[in-house]
């Protein structure tokens, strides 16, 4: 069903982002991107220019196979290519300047969403879907734009949205966090993933503040109309009392602030004056994006938050930033690792009952109507993009961090994760975390994960 165009006074957000090639040796490459929402549409030209190199072997992009491409060139001749899943291969021209364009659209309909969840439902996520609240969520990760996984490259990306609209965009810590109107920014970013958030204004209804020691938890919350207070025995339980929905906000805040405090304590003190929570639509979102978080509503509600989900992502403040992106391990210590520390702080308020209750849960978890324990720590470490098993990173992996941690104590544990996620200078790999664990006399027991079958 196509709606009628509004005129919309369109405002323009420049945000430029730099990679700086990691070898100052390559030739970076230049994206300019130009992303139009419109009409609950996205309209996306991609402009890539680089040089031919020993850096660019591969003739294919990895690109979601639903997007219905309407232009391609390359060096301005009409590209050949072909797709299969979500690899789309190109052939190479002889010249040794690349000149890519493509042009396409990403459906945001909220009369779409059905389609749209259908459509990428073998995909990842069923985003970007516009629902009641009037926002998207876009990223490359689920291969909403092409993707190269072998160079670092200078990204230009410009969104223009409708007056009516905001953007968020993922940037590092203490850099301002929301593109209002007629504002120009620019980000720097160091890995290849270029997420955003668009919602429209004006649509929060309350704002909630709690203090803790010099940060400030701020959530804001979509209209109170209904809220999911639970999920027992499959059947949500729906409130629409105001006080109950209050309430239910307290506990949000205070269990949020109370996440921070322990992280600050138990990791390492980071500088977080305003922390804020911004709360979605979009069905089964939940995104750390650097200097906030963004929170489908579904998920606030108090068995998520018993299930730590929304600790979980205020973890990622510590853990899992500066992970290599697309290197050995990546999951297993951007995310197995920061769930199990999740974990711990958990037990820090629910008492080591219900801490080793979850850990059972997670060992006991079946896959596809088999046993878990056949599951290998090598294979948890070789979980990659484009084929993630979500079991195996937030449940195997998990335990394997929980083992891990029973071997060598907590202490240890902590100073190891301390020792190697604490650094700013560069991007951690799992050799990292190996040297660390080396450094603090624990390499037996870590090989006794390989051995493992949990
Ligand atoms: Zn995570």
């Amino acid at each position: 069903m196509k709606k009628l165009l509004p005129i919309y006074i369109l405002i323009f957000v420049l945000i430029s982002i730099e990679i700086k090639a990691q070898d100052s040796k390559i030739k970076s490459w230049d994206y300019n991107i130009n992303i139009e929402f419109k009409d609950t549409t996205l309209y996306i030209n991609l402009h890539l220019k680089a040089f031919k190199t020993e850096n660019w072997t591969k003739n294919f992009f990895l690109f979601n196979r639903y997007i219905k491409i309407d232009k391609a060139l390359l060096n301005n001749k009409p590209l050949n290519y072909i797709r299969s899943n979500d690899t789309l291969y190109f052939e190479h021209s002889n010249s040794d300047k690349i000149n890519f364009f493509i042009s396409y659209k990403i459906p945001c309909s909220l009369y779409e969403s059905s389609k749209i969840i259908k459509i990428f439902g073998d995909s990842i996520f069923a985003y970007p879907a516009l629902l009641d609240s009037n926002q998207v969520f876009c990223e490359r990760y689920s291969k909403f734009y092409p993707v190269i996984y072998d160079n670092f490259t200078n990204y230009k990306v410009k969104i223009t949205i409708p007056k009516t609209y905001e953007i968020y965009v993922e940037h590092k810590a203490n850099e301002k966090i929301l593109s209002k109107n007629n504002i120009i920014s620019t980000y720097i970013f160091f890995d290849e993933d270029f997420r955003f958030f668009i919602t429209k204004a004006n649509i929060f209804q309350s704002e909630k503040i709690v203090q803790n020691k010099e940060t400030y938890c701020k959530f804001y919350f979509l209209p109170k109309d209904k809220r999911l207070l639970s999920i027992k025995n499959n059947t949500p339980k729906y409130i629409t009392d105001l006080n109950q929905i209050d309430s239910l906000y307290n506990v949000i805040a205070n269990r949020s602030a109370l996440a921070v405090k322990w992280y600050q304590t138990n990791l390492w003190y980071k500088n977080i004056d305003t922390l804020p929570f911004i709360e979605t639509g979009i069905f089964g979102l939940a995104v750390n994006m650097r200097a906030f978080i963004i929170f489908d509503r579904s998920l606030m509600n108090m068995e998520a938050i018993d299930n730590y989900a929304l600790s979980h992502e205020i973890g990622h403040f510590w853990i899992g930033y500066n992970v290599k992106y697309l290197s050995k391990g990546f999951y297993f210590l951007s995310e197995s690792i920061n769930e199990y520390i999740n974990l711990l702080f958990y037990e820090s308020w629910a008492g080591n009952q219900a801490y080793e209750n979850a850990i059972k849960d997670k060992i006991n978890l079946r896959f596809s109507n088999k046993p878990f324990f056949t599951v290998s720590f090598e294979q948890v470490l070789n979980q990659k993009n484009g084929d993630l098993n979500f079991e195996l990173i937030y449940n195997k992996g998990v335990v394997f961090a929980y083992k891990f941690c029973k071997l060598i104590g907590k202490e240890k544990f902590l100073k190891i994760i301390r020792e190697t996620y604490q650094k700013t200078d560069n991007y951690i790999t799992l050799t990292d975390f190996e040297n660390s664990i080396k450094k603090n006399g624990c390499l037996k027991e870590y090989l006794q994960l390989y051995e493992m079958k949990l």
